[in-house]
């Protein structure tokens, strides 16, 4: 079938079961370290997002749906799928049942969010029985993993498409095919990765914004599947990046976070000029919009311009999330983290000198194959000598393909666990003494909505990210509004609404 005949039957054609039949070895290569580090700068392509014209209009009286699982850069990837979706005319809904095409955004991260994937695919499976037009597709990191594929085609029949994180752009052509197709549509590899400009995108809120300044990562610590499932890193041109803050900030946005996998190695790869995550975050602070913010760290690439740049303020914020994952130098060195105990000591040092007012969170893994007692204390003295008010933790989940994976493991589970359960009895106390001295302040809340666990309560963050819980009219969700501490708990404080914040101080 050509194009022509594609795009005349599109609408009309019905839904046929698929049966692969496809030799789909092709369409990867599984992750090789070796070949991944062969990465080189100049395969990177700025292109422009735009819909062909034979694409127009092929949602109109359809919904789409999509499922997100993972982290803030998946939730921004759903942001974009669902802005070309609508440029193509479908409608999003929140109800399956009702839904022409159901996409999930899948995480790789963890072999737990993977199980909710298939999970979640076994029970949509009756709803595709009950409705064979229904389009049932995955997307984001999992479809990245070649084992994953295989999986769905072995026993996920009910799936009619999957593509991968650099593929996004290619929605519109992957849906035609998908329409006109018998067999799944598999759209996945691309070892490197290019960069898509103006990509529609529906935001979730008016409050918050997510903006992406780089994709992918070339850190390779040895237990993470992202620089396999993400590519090679590629940084937007800050030109585009300011252009999107600013048209944010015109737009009436309160807080944006700039996002990558490892954002201080923001404009490396970048040719020509001397670019980073520093110069972008002291042109930012010069915009109209209240709050700024980054995610994620990495400790290695956190340089000294940067530092300087944060600790002037204004709309730069208090806080500043930096993965650790392990307070053991041996232990950093098997992760192929790229830094040791004392040069991270060394980096806090210099950033609480410059932002003494600063708030430092953190991510810990605990039972990294053959952790041992030791390796694990001087985690916990680490936390300590440093203070982080926050951490994410989480127990050692090997990735097949990653390195890490091979390794073999002599720590029981159930000493992981009460290595965990250590760990957070350390966080909660840290968290606990950090709010304390809240009690009596006046803190300024960007206010985010209800609380989850009482309607009758708002809930938002400040500056340093801190939770805080207060009564006051709806009115005020979406504003910036200063609030009087009454109370801390040991992860969230308390509070009486005081007024709302007019002025935005850049
Ligand atoms: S820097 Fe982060 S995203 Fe990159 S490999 Fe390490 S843990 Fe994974």
């Amino acid at each position: 079938m050509n194009e022509e005949q594609r795009n005349m039957n599109e609408q009309a054609k019905p839904f046929k079961p698929l049966q692969p039949t496809k030799d789909y070895s092709a369409y990867f290569q599984a992750p090789s370290l070796k070949d991944a580090k062969k990465r080189g700068k100049e395969e990177v392509a700025y292109e422009q997002f735009s819909i062909n014209a034979q694409f127009k209009g092929m949602g109109n009286g359809r919904k789409f749906m999509i499922q997100t699982f993972g982290c803030q850069m998946n939730v921004h990837d759903t942001e974009v799928m669902a802005g070309i979706f609508e440029s193509l005319g479908y409608e999003a809904t929140e109800d399956v049942n009702e839904a022409n095409v159901i996409l999930l955004n899948t995480c790789a991260i963890r072999e737990n969010a993977e199980n909710r994937v298939f999970g979640e695919l076994g029970h949509l499976k009756p709803l595709k029985t009950k409705n064979p037009d229904l389009l049932l597709g995955v997307c984001g990191c999992m479809s990245q993993e070649e084992a994953v594929v295989n999986k769905i085609l072995k026993t996920y029949d009910q799936v009619d498409i999957i593509f991968g994180t650099h593929n996004i752009h290619k929605l519109p052509e992957i849906l035609n095919e998908a329409y006109m197709s018998k067999e799944m549509v598999i759209d996945v590899w691309s070892k490197e990765g290019d960069v898509i400009e103006n990509m529609p995108k529906v935001r979730n809120g008016g409050t918050k914004a997510w903006v992406n300044i780089m994709y992918g990562c070339d850190k390779f610590c040895t237990y993470c599947i992202v620089p396999y499932t993400r590519g090679k890193e590629r940084s937007r041109l800050p030109q585009d990046i300011i252009q999107e803050v600013r048209e944010l900030a015109a737009q009436g946005y309160q807080e944006i976070t700039l996002l990558g996998q490892n954002v201080n190695a923001y404009g490396k790869d970048l040719e020509g000029f001397e670019y980073g995550l520093g110069h972008l975050m002291d042109e930012l602070r010069t915009i109209n919009v209240p709050r700024i913010r980054f995610t994620t760290s990495h400790p290695r690439d956190f340089d000294d311009y940067l530092i300087d740049v944060l600790a002037k303020k204004g709309n730069l914020v208090e806080h500043i999330h930096l993965p650790v994952q392990s307070g053991s130098t041996s232990m950093l060195k098997i992760m192929a983290r790229k830094y040791t105990r004392e040069r991270y000591l060394e980096l806090v040092a210099k950033i609480k000198k410059a932002i003494p007012d600063v708030a430092l969170t953190t991510d810990i893994i605990v039972g990294f194959p053959n952790e041992t007692e030791e390796q694990f204390e001087e985690t916990l003295s680490l936390y300590r000598e440093v203070g982080f008010e926050m951490a994410f933790t989480y127990i050692y989940s090997p990735r097949e393909g990653t390195p890490a994976a091979k390794m073999s493991d002599n720590v029981p589970m159930d000493v992981k666990k009460e290595r965990l359960q250590r760990l957070n009895a350390v966080v909660g106390e840290y968290s606990e003494k950090a709010l304390k001295p809240y009690v009596g302040q006046v803190v300024e809340v960007l206010v985010d909505g209800e609380s989850k666990r009482n309607k009758d309560v708002l809930a938002g963050y400040t500056r340093r990210n801190k939770l805080v819980n207060f009564r006051a009219p709806k009115e005020v969700i979406g504003k910036r509004v200063l609030v009087r501490v009454t109370d801390a708990k040991m992860y969230s404080l308390n509070g009486e609404f005081v007024e709302v914040v007019e002025k935005v101080e850049v």
